[in-house]
This record gives structure tokens, C-alpha cells and sequence, in this order.
């Protein structure tokens, strides 16, 4: 099955918005076995959906739209693929009641332009909408499937859910993919490729390596009739590839670095504390900010000077005889939030993000320190790149060393 999807919406168009529906779906796509060939994206305007639709009809087996089936006059979806299929709409008397309905239960009269969502034509089923006014629209003629769903990500995706995925998977049948990722720190992306270079080629499974912000990911994808059999070839090679990373591979799939290091902090009932220079803040905002990390981090302190280091407790003689950017000093603000925040566990990092031509031989370098009562590490690094992408990159080096401490 060919796939396209089609955004639609004069917001994408003028940046306003981030098209996130059209990487939603296209993520869901190949565990379906569906192909997907292309996105685009359409504004408000009923001549050049049309256009895009007819152009989808004749190329592809399956359409996915999203957006465009509100009760305004700007949403033309259902107006433009009546267009395209040259069928006549008309107001269907259940979506009717059920909208009526909708309405009486939030004490709302419904207005009259509401009415337009109740049409369909004669090749199109109403998809229910569970968290809005506008069904969507299951549209089948000639071996071909328009699927309209609405714009508002969470209307859209229950409705996937709920109604267009199982149809799909009953639809696609045949061939099912099925993929695992494994996330890696500490080793270069061209190091990675280079210890799996003969699974590379592998045609099924598949195996690629992919830079990310939190280190190099691996992913397997294996395609096959049915999920049990893709499952199980992914289970023969993951073994091979786990061998192969051992001490670098932190997690899997949808895991996050913070939730890991959440979950093993919960598991040692310890807590952990930080002070952090260039990063501004980041880390303590990425482990607050996370469900599973938040109810073990006692907090975290941003030290950008060394003024600022000395007040939260970093000795002023190291600072005075190695620098705030310095090696030494990063377990030493790890043991100053330790001590301060009362935490049983303390991380530092400080070094060098700066960018500039002058900087160059020591930007993008970071030094983390990790303290826990029995033990201190130091780990330092350097990453290239913008200040966003050192800082992040530092933030990741940090959890994974935390990580390590952890894991052992
Ligand atoms: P509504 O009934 O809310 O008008 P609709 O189906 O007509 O729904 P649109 O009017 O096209 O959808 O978009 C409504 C809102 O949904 C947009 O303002 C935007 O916030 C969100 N939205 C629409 N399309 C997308 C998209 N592709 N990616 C992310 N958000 C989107
Ligand atoms: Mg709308």
C-alpha cells in the first residue's frame, strides 16, 4: 500500500503553526507495512486541495489528511474531495442527532453553521470523534482510501487510534515492521557505524545508525508477515548488537535519558542534587520536568561565575589555582550541591561552550562530575557545534555518566 498524507491548513502554511500531524502519522505508517511516498501541505483554499487530492488520487492507494473539517467557511476538506470524487453532499440525520446531542450535554445551542459537519457523500462512513464536533471521514471507491481526520492533534490521534489504525491493520494485512531502537552514549556516530558495518548491509532486518541529541541510536526494523515472526528476527540480532555496546547502551525504544536515571535513582532510593555552569539550568529543568526523575532531584544550582561557584560551596583556593571551567573543578561543585541540597547523590558540569574563532581550541568542552559518598568520577569531553547543541550535548554526557555510577 502507497501512502500520502496531506496537511491541510494556511497556518503551516505561514509558519504559524508546526505541522506535527503529518511526523505523527508517518511514525504510526510503517508498523502497518504501509509505504509512505509523500507530504505536502495545502492551505484553506478548496481549488488547491482539489488539486493536491486529485493529484494524491491518481499516485497513491491510501490518503490521510488532517485539518479542515471545523464549522467555519475556511474548512473545506469535505467540500474539496466531494469536488475530487464528483459526489453530492448531504447532511446525514444520525451525525445530525449526535451532534445535537453533543451540544445539549454542554447546555449549548448548537449554531447553525455546525450543520455543515454532518454531511457526507455517498462513499464516505463518518469516523466518531471522541474529544470534538467534527466526525472524520472513511472514504473507500475504486481499491483507493481517503482517510479525513481533524487538525487538532488530540481529536486526531484518538481518532486514529480508535478507529482509522485497526481498520488499516485490517486493510494492510500482509506485511508487518517492527522495530526496536537502542540508544548509545559515549562513542562517536562513524565509531558505531563502524562496529556494525556488516549488519549494515543486512537487507531484513534493517539496521541504522542515527545521531541524536542524546547520543547514537541504533534501530532495527524487520519486516514480515506477521508481528510474532518480525518480533523474532529482531530477536535473534539484538543480542549480537547489545554485545557489541554493552557499557554504551542506557536504554530503548521511547526511553529518555532522564527517565532512565529516574527510575534506577528510585530503585536505590537515593536523591541527587546539581550545579551546573554553561548549561544554564538545562539539566535541572530536564530532570524536574520528567515524571519518573522529578521526585528524586532536591534541586539544582546555576553557577555561571565563580563568584557564584564560591557562594554555593566550591572552595575558592581550587577555583583560585585551576579555574571555575577547569577538570578539578566539577566533582567539587558536585560535592558542593551534594552537601548543600543535602542529596546523596551530587553531578557538576562546567567547561567551555563558547564558539567563536578564538575559542576554538577549547569550546564545546565539558567536565562532569560525578559524587556519591563512596566514590567521585570526572568525565570530560568535547562536542562541536552550535551553543544550543554543546549544551544539550553536555546535559546528555552528564545523565549517561550518572547512569554509569548508577548501573554499577
Ligand atoms: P477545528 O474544528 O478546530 O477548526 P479543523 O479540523 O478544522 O478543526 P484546523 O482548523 O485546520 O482543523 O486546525 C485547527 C487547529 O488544529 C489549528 O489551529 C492547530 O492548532 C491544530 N492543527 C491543525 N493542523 C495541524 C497540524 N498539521 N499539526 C499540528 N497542529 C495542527
Ligand atoms: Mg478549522
Amino acid at each position: 500500500m502507497k501512502a500520502e498524507i496531506i496537511s491541510i491548513g494556511t497556518e503551516l502554511l505561514l509558519g504559524e503553526i508546526t505541522d506535527t500531524n503529518a511526523p505523527f502519522l508517518a511514525a504510526e505508517l510503517p508498523a502497518l507495512g504501509i509505504d509512505l511516498y509523500w507530504v505536502s501541505q495545502v492551505g484553506d483554499n478548496q481549488a488547491r486541495l482539489a488539486k493536491a487530492l486529485k493529484r494524491a488520487w491518481q499516485r497513491s492507494d491510501l490518503i490521510l489528511t488532517t485539518g479542515g473539517l471545523g464549522p467555519t467557511a475556511d474548512d473545506i476538506t469535505r467540500e474539496a474531495i466531494a469536488e475530487v470524487m464528483g459526489e453530492k453532499l448531504k447532511g446525514d440525520p444520525a451525525l445530525e442527532r449526535d451532534l445535537r446531542e453533543f451540544f445539549t450535554r454542554f447546555g449549548r445551542e448548537m449554531p447553525l453553521t455546525n450543520l455543515k459537519q454532518t454531511n457526507l457523500i455517498p462513499s464516505a462512513q463518518a469516523i466518531p470523534n471522541p474529544n470534538g464536533t467534527a466526525p472524520g471521514w472513511w472514504v473507500e471507491r475504486d481499491e483507493r482510501i481517503i482517510v479525513a481526520m481533524p487538525g487538532p492533534p488530540r481529536e486526531m490521534q484518538s481518532m486514529w487510534r480508535e478507529t482509522v489504525l485497526p481498520r488499516l491493520r485490517q486493510k494492510a494485512g500482509g506485511t508487518v515492521i517492527v522495530s526496536r531502537i537502542l540508544k548509545t552514549f559515549g562513542l562517536s556516530e562513524a565509531l558505531v557505524a563502524e562496529r556494525v558495518s556488516a549488519q549494515l548491509s543486512s537487507a531484513n532486518p534493517t539496521l541504522g545508525v542515527y545521531a541524536k541529541t542524546d547520543g547514537i541510536h541504533l534501530r532495527l526494523a524487520a519486516k514480515a508477515d506477521s508481528r510474532e515472526e518480525a518480533e523474532a528476527m529482531i530477536t535473534r540480532v539484538e543480542p549480537h548488537l547489545r554485545q557489541a555496546f554493552a557499557e554504551h547502551i542506557w536504554g530503548t525504544d521511547s526511553d529518555a535519558l532522564e527517565a532512565v536515571v529516574g527510575r534506577q535513582l528510585a530503585k536505590e532510593k537515593l536523591s541527587l542534587a546539581v550545579m551546573e555552569s554553561y548549561t544554564g539550568g538545562l539539566l535541572a529543568a530536564s530532570l524536574s520536568g520528567c515524571p519518573e526523575a522529578a521526585p528524586h532531584f532536591k534541586g539544582g544550582l546555576v553557577t555561571v561565575s565563580d563568584e557564584a561557584r564560591v557562594a554555593c560551596g566550591v572552595d575558592y583556593r581550587l577555583i583560585a589555582e585551576h579555574g571555575g571551567e577547569s577538570p578539578e573543578a566539577a566533582p567539587a561543585m558536585a560535592e558542593a550541591a551534594r552537601s548543600r541540597l543535602g542529596a546523596a547523590i551530587g553531578l557538576g558540569i562546567t567547561g567551555v561552550d563558547e564558539v567563536d574563532a578564538a575559542a576554538a581550541k577549547t569550546s564545546g568542552v565539558y567536565h562532569i562530575g560525578v559524587v556519591t559518598g563512596r566514590e567521585q568520577r570526572l568525565a570530560s569531553g568535547r562536542y562541536p557545534g552550535s551553543r544550543l547543541r554543546v549544551r544539550r550535548w553536555a546535559v546528555a554526557a552528564a545523565l549517561f555518566e550518572l547512569w554509569k555510577v548508577l548501573a554499577d
